[in-house]
């Protein structure tokens, strides 16, 4: 068979442990036999990282601005103990947090579903996608821890000299707070990709806060999210049949839970972050989910949502074969394959994307699949199979799906 050409290359982001394994696998066995790959080659892997003082996930983020498509492995993120584990020279950011910086972007999760495994909420029959906020509030907080009697106060010192102050809270014994912000530039770049991505979906788009007791600070998500939607795009979601509209929080979750799915779910950061934990969880596993960040000016990062399966990889160095589940970090593939041969007019290589996610879905319905999945399993009794034999499994369905 003759391989399918590219012509942009994909930037590609190695990571770390489990994960790294499984990205050779996949590659070697469901990919390069198939596709002449391009990539321009990151090495994330937290060796590496610390070798270059952290300059390569710079580099690898500016060159996702420069070509516009990047795959990423998951990473560790290091703490104390990773700091003796492999001797470095400093507790590195999260590759993650320094990326979505770069890009300032908006990360969208979406349940990958399969027969055999039914959402917990019977009333599910589409997935629901997370849009999560990934800048500012309490990640970026600055918190303090109040050692007794006194006066907290919020304070602006303008840079013209005008100033706001106004008293939190006249303390009379030791508590705690907290001041968490974000920015208007970010909050539109946040609905501008929120809006974008509900249009190239055509689904609809649903937005929460908790505006009725966060008078300033929520409201002004929410003003920002309609002052966009009725200038930019109104017209297109009209057009396309598709809604967007506001709701409380806890409005939000109560209606979700009731919908059918099939609709776009927009939250700030926290509220993302929790909210994305919950609906994974409850549409099977994050090894089942697709992780994509888009940045106001179109461009993307696919990943997997989960770690780098740490305990299984020690498992693995022992020698032992593994049953980890590789489909968050096929569809990372899929998808920038997919994304690359949309913008590059290559429909081979898109086609091809399709087929990969068909591969494994086949696969995935007809029983074999890695352990984390086969006890979630309703109807059927499911083949336990190692991470190898799983992605061979795939690769024969991939090579009947392309003849
Ligand atoms: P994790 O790697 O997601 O794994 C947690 C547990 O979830 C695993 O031990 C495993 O459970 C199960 N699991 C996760 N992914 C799986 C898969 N693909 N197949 C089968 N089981 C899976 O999270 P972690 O252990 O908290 O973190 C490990 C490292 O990953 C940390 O260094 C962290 O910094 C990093 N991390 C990176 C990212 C990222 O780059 N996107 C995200 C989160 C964490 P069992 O052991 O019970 O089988
Ligand atoms: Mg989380």
């Amino acid at each position: 068979m003759k391989k399918i050409p590219m012509t942009t290359p994909l930037v590609e982001m190695d990571g770390d442990e489990m994960t790294r394994v499984i990205w050779k696998w996949i590659k070697e066995e469901l990919i390069c036999p198939f596709v002449e790959l391009k990539t321009e080659y990151y090495d994330l892997g937290l060796p590496h990282r610390d070798e270059t003082g952290d300059q390569v996930t710079i580099d690898a983020a500016n060159a996702n601005r420069k070509y516009g498509v990047s795959v990423k492995c998951a990473t560790i993120t290091p703490n104390g103990q990773r700091m003796s584990e492999y001797s470095l020279h400093q507790m590195w950011k999260s590759p993650n947090g320094t990326i979505r910086a770069i890009l300032d972007g908006t990360v969208f999760r979406t349940p990958i579903q399969i027969d055999p495994v039914k959402p917990v909420v019977k009333n599910w029959k589409k997935p629901i996608t997370i849009a999560r906020h990934a800048f500012g509030d309490i990640y970026k907080a600055t918190e303090y821890c109040v050692p007794g009697k006194g006066r907290a106060e919020l304070v602006f010192t303008g840079e013209n000299g005008e100033s706001f102050r106004e008293t939190i809270y006249d303390f009379e014994g030791p508590g705690v707070i907290q001041g968490s912000f974000n920015k208007d530039s970010s909050i539109r770049s946040f609905a501008h990709a929120c809006f974008r991505y509900a249009l190239s979906l055509k689904q609809d788009l649903w937005f929460s806060a908790k505006d009725t007791i966060s008078k300033k600070y929520d409201h002004t998500f929410k003003d920002i999210f309609q002052e966009i939607y009725e200038k930019d795009y109104q017209a297109d979601f009209e057009k396309a049949g598709i809604t967007y509209f506001y709701t409380l929080i806890d409005d939000a979750v109560a209606r979700v839970v009731r919908s059918e799915g099939g609709f776009i779910w927009a939250c700030k950061n926290y509220d993302g972050d929790v909210m994305s934990d919950m609906l994974s969880t409850a549409f099977g596993s994050l090894a089942m989910m697709t992780s994509v960040l888009v940045s106001p000016d179109g461009k993307y990062e696919y990943e997997a949502a989960h770690g780098t399966v740490t305990r299984h990889y020690y498992r693995y160095l022992k020698g032992e074969k593994t049953s980890t589940n590789p489909v968050a970090t096929i569809f990372a593939w899929s998808g920038a394959l997919a994304k690359r041969g949309e913008l590059d007019g290559n429909r081979p290589l898109a086609d091809f994307a399709s087929a990969l996610e068909k591969a494994t879905l086949d696969t995935l319905n007809a029983g074999i699949m890695t352990g984390d999945l086969c006890g979630l399993c309703e109807g059927i009794t499911p083949t336990k199979v190692t991470t190898e034999e799983f992605i061979a499994a795939i690769r024969k369905n991939l090579e009947s799906v392309l003849a």
